[in-house]
């Protein structure tokens, strides 16, 4: 069992349903690269077997019957270590089930396989959308001309694209360094999504940060660059319990009157409203 639980939210192999409305389906155990602070790194490499046919039918069955279900996340491993084929027919058979309303593929292969975006995948990817794809880029210097390529490939095929980070000791614990990096995501039509407090795995302590440094980089990101640009800071909690956003603090409240800290460090208040009832501003 891992820090997540995510076998304990695993209604048939290689589903996890942690959150009402979506499913993350570890379709493949194969990566181009093997991370370091991997926090699947239990289920991937070391020639696992592939998903077997009844898995995969078991897991089309549990979508097909749990109408909450409207998004569906392909994962891994990386699910486009798979051929495009066996890609293909996955998200058919996902398409033809009526309350799937979006699927995203969570894949690093833009970053560590770059020539794997070939125009044929593109062009048979691009039919099933409304489609998705979260990438994993850790430091601006995975912004290749080869990385770059295969998002612009990704994006002319219409796929919105995001990206994770792992905050990682030593790497990218350095705002000038994050900030670079989410500067050049939006450069190559990549949206910061996540910047994620590491996983608890064994064997990755050296790269754990503490929390202050990843609040630290979201105050150095928070209106000094474009909104756009920043992405959520989140701890995905032991135990299964979800992930929660922590940000800088901003606001402190004294009755309805609220003092909102902007990213010049200036205290300016705000009145709230109360039990419904507008209040006149001061002054
Ligand atoms: S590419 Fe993703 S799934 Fe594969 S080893 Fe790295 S972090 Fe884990």
């Amino acid at each position: 069992m891992n820090s997540l639980c995510e076998e304990g939210l695993s209604p048939v192999p290689g589903l996890i349903h942690r959150y009402p409305d979506r499913v993350v389906w570890v379709i493949s155990n194969s990566c181009a690269v093997y991370c370091r602070f991997c926090m699947r790194k239990r289920q991937v490499g070391c020639a696992r077997p592939a998903p077997s046919e009844a898995a995969i039918d078991a897991a089309l069955h549990y979508i097909a019957s749990s109408p909450a279900v409207r998004d569906v996340i392909l994962s891994g491993g990386d699910p486009l270590l798979m051929e495009d084929d066996r890609l293909a027919d996955l998200l058919e058979r996902l398409r033809r089930i009526p309350h799937v309303e979006i699927i995203r593929i969570g894949t690093r292969v833009p970053v560590t396989l770059p020539e794997r975006i070939t125009p044929r995948f593109c062009r048979m990817v691009r039919r099933f959308h409304p489609l998705y794809v979260n990438t994993h880029f850790n430091h601006p210097r995975e912004i290749t001309p080869a990385s770059a390529l295969a998002c612009a490939r990704l994006a002319d095929a219409g796929i919105p694209l995001g990206n994770q980070t792992v905050l990682l000791k030593g790497v990218n614990d350095d705002p000038a360094v994050m900030r670079e990096l989410m500067l050049g995501l939006l450069r190559i039509r990549v949206k910061p999504y996540y910047i994620h407090q590491m996983d608890l795995v064994r064997g990755t302590c050296h790269f754990r940060t503490p929390v202050a440094t990843g609040i630290a980089v979201m105050e150095a990101l928070r209106g000094h660059v474009s909104g756009l640009a920043t992405p959520y800071y989140v701890i995905d909690l032991a135990g299964g319990e979800g992930k929660v956003p922590l940000l800088p603090d901003y606001a402190s409240r004294d009755g309805d009157l609220l003092k909102l800290r902007n990213y010049r460090g200036e205290i300016v208040e705000y009145r709230d409203v109360t039990n419904g009832e507008v209040t006149t501003p001061r002054g």
